[in-house]
Order: structure tokens, then C-alpha cells, then sequence
């Protein structure tokens, strides 16, 4: 149980560690690199595409003509309603306009005029282009003067001497980089958004302004993601975990916002589950094997810690507990217990004359011949050397002798490689004598035996 236990605790340990670690470094690539990287390439692309028309715009705000246009008293609308319609037409931007901000007229590129009122609402782009710290600023708007499709205008400030004469610019389909941004998401697999410096978000969902703001998707990141120029942040939900980078675009003054989703079922946690099933089995595998081996060789050491290498009987260790047990059990119970003591007349010279191989194999084979006789009544011993002693419980002296007499008939009738005899004492247990007292009768009655040899006398 402990084995098993400490396996599976090991296997879940080191497998959810692993996992842990898999998902870490997939997050920090994500996190780190990934996004990062990706807002990167989107905002130089971004850049790219809106550099033409920021240079046009650009041109156009220091064109010689157009300033003396705005300076003259005497002017012909005709000149820059057509300047207008070659700018656009010559750039393919998608409109183009002059504002004169001394009689806050509009001329657009379709040959129209409109007069601004800077206190009205939709006129609120040019106020503010107006006090802007940099010579341009792109706004995203709805106009209806271009057909209420949304567009990126470039507004940039005619200058002469700090004096700002008006404003002038082209505007490009907002739906032109909505093709850009539907590209990368499908390349990268990611979200864009794209906040203006409103907190709209621009090319989400649709190719017009979808008239939601940075709030309504980061509540309670919008706020500092405004204020820093790059930002990241962590969603977790119950399935799947959002990172979110967001970077502040100087060139545009848009913040880009890139989001990966990760799934929480990514396939990291079936890996924990196979993970865990495949170490189960391995686990229950292990403890079978090693179930086995322990049992196979527990026996092994238990044979060997019991049994006479030689003779395959009890050896003096496994024994003598066995005695006690026996010798306890006949006071209880009051039952006769009877020892034999054995001894192999001059084994001496067996050995002597036929060697100690010969000898060993004359003690296995007495030791075959002894055990035959006693069957299950007894328990056989080899009390070292060329002794043995024999247990018989449940059984009277004169049931002893009759073994031992067995012994003596059965061992002439071996065929043992060298024909030896044997001497043996008998005892029958006393109940008040102690076990040493016993075994001494027993050993007195085999010294007995031994005055005559292959006999058997008894203690009193
Ligand atoms: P006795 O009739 O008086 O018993 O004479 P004995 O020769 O049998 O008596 P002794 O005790 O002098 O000799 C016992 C011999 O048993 C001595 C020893 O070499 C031999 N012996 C003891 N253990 C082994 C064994 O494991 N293998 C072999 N081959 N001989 C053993
Ligand atoms: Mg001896
Ligand atoms: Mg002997």
C-alpha cells in the first residue's frame, strides 16, 4: 500500500510539475513573445499603409498654390474644387478637402462647399485638429458628405508664421485596413482592436465603426491601458485563459490591441490525464512485479532461514520456537510429547574412508529414511553434524520407541550408499521439567544407546 502510494503521488507530482512547466513556458512565449512580436509587425504595416496618405496630406498642406489661394481676397472656387478632385483621383485616396479657417468653409472634392460651425458636435474633429501638438491627426469618422462610409482622415494644419490658415487633407476607406486587420487575424490567429484616441474601437466585427468603446471589452483594464504606451494583461476565465498586449501607435495615435485566446481544454491537461492513467498502469504493473519477486524470494529467505540446506529438514533456529510452542501446548492441554535423539554411529568413518561427498549424501539419505517414518506426526531436525532429533507430539514413550524402532528396520533396509546405523535416546516430556531438562534426559538416554550402539533406550 505504501509502495503503491508513494508511486502515484510520484507519478501525479512529477506529471503535474511537467504540466505546470509546459504551460508556463507556452504563456510566457505567448506573453513574451508572441503578442509582442505580432503587435510589433502589425503597427510598421499599419504604418506603411497609412504613411501615403500622411505624405499626400503632408504635400498638400505645404502646397505654394494652395497657401496664396487662402491668403487672396479675389479666389476662384473652381481652382481648388479641381485641385482637390486630381489630388484624390491622383493618390486613389477616397476624398480630399480644404478647410479656410478665416471663413470656416469646407471644400470637398466633389465640388461642394459647407460652412463649419466649430460649436456644433460633428464638427468637434476640426477643433481639435486645430489645437493638436502635431502638424497632423488622423480622426475616423462617419461623413455623409462621403457617402456615410467610415474613413481615416488626415487632417493636417496649413501653417504660415504660427498662423494657421486652414486645414487639408485626404481621407481613406476605414474598410482598406479592415482587409489588413482581417488578414492577420487569420494569419496569426489573433484579435485586433484598434482604439482611437476617442477610446473607440475601430475594425471590430464590421467595416463601419462598431460604435463600441474600449470599456465595453477591458472594464477594468481600459482605464490604465489608455494612460501607458504598451500594456499587458491576463484574462482567466472558466474556459480559456485571454492574454492581452496593447501598444500606443505615436505615428497614428491609436492604441493596437492584440489578444490570443488559449483554450483551458488546450490539450495540456489531456496530456495530465493520459499522463496519469498511463502511470496508474505502470504503477499497479510495478507493484505486481515487484509483489511477485518480494513473494518469491521472501520464501526463498524464509526456506533458508528455516530448513537444513542438506537434508531438508528444520534446522536448530526454526526449531527450537516449534519445541517451545509444543512443549507449552502439552502442559496446557496435558498431552504426551516425546523426543527422540539421534546419532549416526561412527559416521567418522564414512567419512574417512569414502569422503565427505559420500558423507553428505549417507546424511540426506538417513534424513529421507527418518522423515518416511514420522510422516505429518512429527517435525525432524538436524541438531548439527551427524544429530537429529525428532518432535513427536500427542504421542506416548511407548509410541516413541515404537518410531524409533521403525527407524532402526527401516534404515537396515536403506539403500544408502554406505550402510550406517544409529544410536537413539528417548524421553517423554514432563510437564514440571524445563525444556534444557528435557533434552538432557533425551541426551542421556541417547549416551546410553551409544554404550551398545544402533539401539534405542529410554529416559525414566
Ligand atoms: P559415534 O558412533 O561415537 O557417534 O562416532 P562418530 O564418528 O559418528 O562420532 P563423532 O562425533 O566423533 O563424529 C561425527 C562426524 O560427523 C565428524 C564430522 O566429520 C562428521 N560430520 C559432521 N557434519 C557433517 C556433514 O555435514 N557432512 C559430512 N560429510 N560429515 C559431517
Ligand atoms: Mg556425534
Ligand atoms: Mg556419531
Amino acid at each position: 500500500m505504501l509502495l503503491s502510494l508513494l508511486l502515484l503521488v510520484g507519478f501525479i507530482f512529477t506529471s503535474w510539475i511537467s504540466i505546470e512547466h509546459a504551460k508556463q513556458s507556452l504563456y510566457h512565449g505567448i506573453s513574451d513573445d508572441a503578442l509582442l512580436l505580432t503587435s510589433h509587425l502589425v503597427d510598421l504595416d499599419l504604418q506603411k499603409r497609412l504613411q501615403a496618405p500622411i505624405i499626400v496630406s503632408q504635400q498638400m498642406a505645404n502646397n505654394v498654390f494652395i497657401r496664396q489661394w487662402l491668403q487672396s481676397e479675389q479666389r476662384n472656387s473652381d481652382l481648388i474644387f479641381t485641385y482637390l478632385a486630381d489630388t484624390r483621383a491622383l493618390h486613389q485616396a477616397r476624398t480630399s478637402f480644404l478647410v479656410d479657417d478665416k471663413r470656416l468653409t469646407y471644400y470637398h472634392a466633389n465640388g461642394s462647399t459647407e460652412q463649419l460651425d466649430i460649436r456644433e458636435k460633428q464638427d468637434d474633429w476640426y477643433r481639435e485638429s486645430l489645437h493638436s501638438d502635431s502638424p497632423y491627426s488622423l480622426n475616423v469618422d462617419i461623413d455623409p458628405r462621403d457617402n456615410s462610409e467610415a474613413i481615416v482622415y488626415v487632417n493636417h494644419k496649413i501653417e504660415l508664421d504660427d498662423e494657421v490658415l486652414g486645414i487639408v487633407g485626404v481621407g481613406v476607406l476605414l474598410a482598406d485596413l479592415h482587409h489588413l486587420i482581417t488578414q492577420y487575424e487569420n494569419t496569426y490567429e489573433r484579435k485586433f482592436y484598434f482604439i482611437d484616441h476617442k477610446g473607440r474601437v475601430l475594425f471590430f466585427n464590421d467595416t463601419v465603426l462598431s460604435g463600441t468603446s474600449i470599456h465595453d471589452h477591458f472594464p477594468s483594464q481600459a482605464t490604465t491601458l489608455l494612460k501607458q504606451s504598451e500594456y499587458q494583461f491576463i484574462i482567466e476565465s472558466q474556459s480559456h485563459t485571454k492574454f492581452v498586449h496593447s501598444r500606443y501607435l505615436d505615428s497614428i495615435g491609436w492604441h493596437l490591441i492584440v489578444e490570443q485566446k488559449v483554450d483551458k481544454s488546450n490539450g495540456i491537461d489531456d496530456i495530465l490525464t493520459t499522463n496519469l492513467w498511463v502511470g496508474s498502469f505502470v504503477t499497479i504493473f510495478i507493484l505486481v512485479v515487484a509483489h511477485l519477486t518480494f513473494n518469491h524470494y521472501q520464501k526463498r529467505l524464509e526456506k533458508m532461514a528455516k530448513y537444513d540446506k542438506l537434508t531438508d529438514t528444520f534446522n536448530r533456529q526454526a526449531f527450537e520456537p516449534q519445541l517451545q510452542h509444543h512443549l507449552a501446548k502439552s502442559r496446557n492441554q496435558s498431552t504426551p510429547v516425546v523426543m527422540l535423539m539421534m546419532d549416526i554411529d561412527h559416521f567418522k568413518q564414512v567419512n574417512d574412508r569414502h569422503g565427505h561427498v559420500v558423507g553428505d549424501r549417507v546424511l540426506q539419505c538417513f534424513a529421507t529414511v527418518c522423515k518416511r517414518q514420522i510422516e505429518n506426526n512429527g517435525l525432524l531436525c538436524r541438531w548439527g553434524g551427524e544429530e537429529f532429533m525428532v518432535l513427536l507430539p500427542k504421542t506416548t514413550l511407548d509410541e516413541g520407541i515404537a518410531v524409533a524402532e521403525k527407524i532402526h528396520i527401516a534404515l537396515e533396509r536403506a539403500e544408502c550408499e554406505v550402510k550406517v546405523t544409529v544410536s537413539i535416546g528417548v524421553a517423554q516430556y514432563h510437564i514440571d521439567e524445563s525444556e534444557d531438562g528435557f533434552i538432557k534426559r533425551a541426551d542421556a538416554a541417547l549416551y546410553q544407546a551409544k554404550q551398545g550402539r544402533n539401539q534405542t533406550k529410554f529416559a525414566a
